[in-house]
C-alpha cells in the first residue's frame, strides 16, 4: 500500500485541506499520513470572526517533521504540501521534504504553492522567495499553481497565451510537471468555462475548458492536488507510461472534481444556491467528501 505524507491545513469541522484530501486519498488505497499546519475550528469563509484555533508553530513543525523522517527515512511514496501559513512554515517543510527527496529519489513531491487567488494573497509576501527557491531547487516534481501563484513564482504578469507559454517554460527548468489549475478569463476569453493547463517537461501543453459551476467552494484545490497526486503517481510506476495517458489522468481527475461539486451542489437548498458565496450559505456549499465516496476510484 503507498503511503504519503500531507502537509496542509486541518480544520474540524468542514472540508479543506487535509480534511478534504485524505478521505479520497483512502477511498485510493493510500495511508495517509497528515501533518496540519493549522488546525482551526472551521473554514475561514465563515468570516474571520467565526474562525478559532492556531497556527502549529514552527519549532513544532520541525520536531514533528524531522521526528518523522528520522523513524521512517524511506516509508514515504508521496510528499504532499498544501497551505503553509508563514515563511516559516515554507522553509522548514521545504528544507524537510527537500532532504527526503535526496534520499528517496522515487518519492513524488507535489506541492500546490498556496498563496493567493484573483490578484490576492492569503499568506504574507515573505513566503514568496521561499516558494521561488523551491521552484527552482530541481527537486519538485509537480506544482498546483493558480494563474495568480503561476505569475507570483515566475515574477512575470501572464496577459496572453504566449506569456503563459514562456512561464511554463522557464519554470520546467527545474519542474516536471506543472497543472496551472484555473487560468485568468481574460487570456481564454469564454466566459462560463474554467482553463486548466497541464504541461509536461518537453511536450506540448494539454488545455482543458471546464464548464463553471456557479457556486463557491472550498477545498477544491486540495481535492484536486490529493487525487492529482494518485494519479501521477500510478503513471509513474505504471510500465506503459505514455502522452495520452498523462493526459487522460488530468483529465480524470477534473472529471471526478466536477462530480464532487455537483453532489456537493445537489445537497444544498435551493435557497443557498441562489444566494452563493454569502456566509450564511457556506455551511452547505462544504464539499461533500464523504457522499462522494464512490467517485473516486475511477471506472
Ligand atoms: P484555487 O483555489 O487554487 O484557485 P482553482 O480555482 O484553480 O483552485 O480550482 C481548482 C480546480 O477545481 C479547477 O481546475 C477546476 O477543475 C475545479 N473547480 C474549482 N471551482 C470550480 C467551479 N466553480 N466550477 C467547476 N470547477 C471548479
Ligand atoms: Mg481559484
Ligand atoms: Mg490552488
Amino acid at each position: 500500500m503507498p503511503r504519503l505524507i500531507a502537509t496542509q491545513s486541518h480544520v474540524v469541522h468542514g472540508y479543506v485541506g487535509n480534511k478534504a484530501a485524505t478521505f479520497p486519498l483512502q477511498c485510493l488505497g493510500w495511508d495517509v499520513d497528515c501533518c496540519n499546519t493549522v488546525q482551526f475550528s472551521n473554514h475561514t469563509g465563515y468570516g474571520m470572526d467565526k474562525v478559532f484555533g492556531s497556527i502549529t508553530d514552527h519549532e513544532t513543525m520541525k520536531k514533528l517533521l524531522s521526528g518523522l523522517f528520522r523513524n521512517f527515512p524511506h516509508d514515504y511514496d508521496g510528499l504532499l504540501s498544501g497551505y503553509l501559513p508563514n515563511k516559516d512554515c515554507v522553509e522548514v517543510v521545504g528544507s524537510h521534504y527537500t532532504n527526503y527527496k535526496k534520499s528517496n529519489p522515487k518519492s513524488i513531491w507535489l506541492m500546490d504553492p498556496v498563496m493567493g487567488d484573483e490578484g490576492k494573497m492569503y499568506v504574507n509576501d515573505d513566503v514568496i522567495p521561499e516558494y521561488r527557491k523551491l521552484a527552482l531547487s530541481g527537486i519538485v516534481d509537480i506544482i498546483t499553481p493558480n494563474q495568480f501563484e503561476l505569475e507570483i513564482l515566475c515574477g512575470e504578469k501572464i496577459s496572453s497565451k504566449e506569456d503563459l507559454k514562456s512561464a511554463l517554460k522557464s519554470l520546467h527548468q527545474s519542474i516536471p510537471v506543472i497543472i496551472v489549475t484555473s487560468c485568468d478569463a481574460k487570456i481564454f476569453d469564454d466566459e462560463g468555462f474554467i482553463y486548466c493547463v497541464a504541461s509536461m517537461r518537453d511536450k506540448d501543453a494539454i488545455i482543458y475548458r471546464i464548464p463553471q459551476i456557479q457556486s463557491y467552494f472550498t477545498g477544491v484545490g486540495d481535492l484536486f492536488s490529493a487525487l492529482l497526486l494518485d494519479r501521477i503517481h500510478k503513471l509513474l510506476i505504471s510500465d506503459k507510461e505514455s502522452d495520452l495517458k498523462f493526459e487522460e489522468q488530468v483529465n480524470e481527475v477534473i472529471t471526478v472534481v466536477q462530480k464532487v461539486l455537483h453532489v456537493t451542489r445537489s445537497f444544498a437548498s435551493k435557497a443557498t444556491v441562489a444566494k452563493m458565496g454569502v456566509v450564511e450559505g457556506m455551511k452547505e456549499m462544504e464539499l461533500r467528501i464523504i457522499e462522494s465516496k464512490d467517485l473516486y476510484g475511477f471506472s
